[in-house]
């Protein structure tokens, strides 16, 4: 891990015009955790010793955006980048579970340090003093461990959400969690009740996306049962066919790992068999249990809606997601007809994670991968497939048809809603190969379908 972190040079600005003032000025929390990571921070962040109103006037030549000045945050902005600013504080008591009733600014950077919620994100650093840790976060973050800064329990009280966040750094950064950390975590997840259900869904995202991801899931599902109630049924429960190896949950949280970590996919992959235990039917088959899941995937889709809109998702992603959960056990024929078929009514990204989503179930059924290599094959051919459709721009629906309305009009085509119907016929036969999508035998087709029905 290196010692020394590269900084840019506005952060750098930011701290010496600080302490030109005669404060103190350090970089703090993600950035550092990121850069001693070797990994690019998204956003560098000051704490200083300096109140609201001083930081102000010390960036009288700056652009300065009052982000937040009773909690002590004020951005400077700086060649164009933001650059986040907090005086050093200790939070107040909590009794909403949430934030602060209050903040108290203080001169010690230690305090500022302490209320922070774990060990890796409570480190602060300078160009030229170095490292500031008092939490042994830099050891924490060699060893790939999360830790809570003070007494897990009251920190956990304090503020619900760092359970999550917890989850959400280990998942991300495929740390584990320290074992009293972890304990605490068991003990008072029933805390989440009282958090707001959007940071949640933020957080949820996040967690869903990490490398470590699936170890997460699997390791902290009470957690997960908390705070989505729609996948207890999953859990514990055996689907005996001869396809899966592992219970529902398990499987929804392995098929998570299966899908490359955009968060409608990583959802979708969570929720896609919510609608398994329904619609269980055991069957004995030469003396063996087998169950069955007849249209698991569509009785699953308005609970996962339910999922979705308790979290305060947006409409694009809850629609996006339902659709994926939907159809994600629907037989797809493998051939370019088809695939257009798809894109002619849904979007290009919704039809590839279609085949994402199709691809990744299967994977994450067991370790055997014979029982389920058919359905593998057929998801790759759709993606291949898919591929060259885009690559070749073929034509999917009637506003890239070569002739128009008025086209079909001309050569004798009643008026009203023969027309429509005629366009659709012929995007059909573009689609499925049997005319070409150009002007003249499109309009050849099309007169002879209009002969036809006029008989
Ligand atoms: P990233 O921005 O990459 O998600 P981050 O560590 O910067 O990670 P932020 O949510 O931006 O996370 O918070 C910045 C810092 O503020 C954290 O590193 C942590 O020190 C502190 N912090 C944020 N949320 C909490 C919280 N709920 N409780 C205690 N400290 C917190
Ligand atoms: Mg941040």
């Amino acid at each position: 891990m290196p010692d020394s972190i590269s900084i840019p040079q506005q952060a750098e600005f930011v701290i010496r015009r600080l302490e030109e003032n005669g404060e103190q000025a350090y970089l703090v929390g993600g950035c550092v955790r990121d850069s001693l990571l070797g990994d690019t921070p998204q956003d560098w962040d000051i704490t200083t010793s300096a109140l609201p109103e001083k930081t102000i006037c010390a960036f009288e030549d700056c652009r300065v955006i009052e982000t937040g000045v009773q909690h002590g945050t004020v951005t400077v902005l700086r060649e164009g980048k933001p650059i986040e600013v907090t005086t050093f504080r200790i939070d107040g008591s909590y009794t909403d579970r949430r934030r602060p009733d209050s903040v108290t600014f203080t001169p010690d950077l230690r305090e500022d340090l302490a209320r922070r919620d774990f060990t890796i994100n409570a480190m602060a650093y300078h160009p030229q003093k170095g490292l500031y840790d008092c939490f042994g976060g830099r050891e924490d973050l060699a060893a790939g461990v999360i830790r809570c800064v003070g007494e897990p329990d009251r920190r956990f009280q304090e503020d619900a959400l760092r359970i999550l966040r917890a989850l959400r750094f280990a998942s991300a950064l495929g740390f584990t969690i320290e074992e009293n950390t972890r304990q605490s975590i068991l003990r008072n997840k029933e805390l989440l009740q009282s958090i707001a259900r959007e940071r949640i869904f933020a957080e949820l995202k996040k967690l869903l996306c990490g490398k470590g991801a699936v170890p997460v899931l699997l390791e902290y599902r009470e957690v997960l049962g908390e705070i989505l109630p729609q996948l207890r049924p999953l859990m514990g429960f055996e689907q005996h066919t001869p396809y899966h190896q592992y219970d529902i949950y398990e499987h929804s949280a392995r098929a998570v790992g299966e899908v490359p970590p955009a968060p409608e996919l990583r959802m979708a992959m969570l929720l896609h068999d919510l609608g398994k235990p329904a619609c269980y039917r055991p069957e004995m088959q030469d003396g063996v249990l087998r169950g069955h899941f007849k249209q698991h995937a569509f009785v699953g889709e308005p609970i996962c809606r339910e999922a979705l809109l308790s979290l305060k998702a947006d409409k694009a992603f809850w629609q996006q997601v339902c659709f994926l959960v939907k159809y994600h056990d629907t037989e797809i024929p493998p051939t370019k007809p088809q695939v257009r078929r798809w894109l002619a009514q849904y979007p290009a990204t919704w039809v590839e994670r279609l085949f994402l989503v199709q691809r990744g179930d299967n994977l994450a059924k067991g370790k055997n991968r014979e029982p389920v290599r058919e359905r593998l094959e057929r998801a790759d051919a759709l993606l291949t497939l898919l591929q060259e459709i885009l690559r070749d721009g073929d034509c999917c629906s009637l506003k890239d048809l070569a002739v128009s309305g008025k086209d079909l009009m001309e050569i004798g085509c009643p008026k009203g809603k023969r027309v429509g119907e005629l366009l659709e016929w012929l995007l059909e036969q573009v689609m499925e190969e049997k005319c070409l999508n150009q002007r003249e035998p499109l309009l050849e087709a099309a007169k002879g379908r209009i002969a036809q029905k006029a008989e």
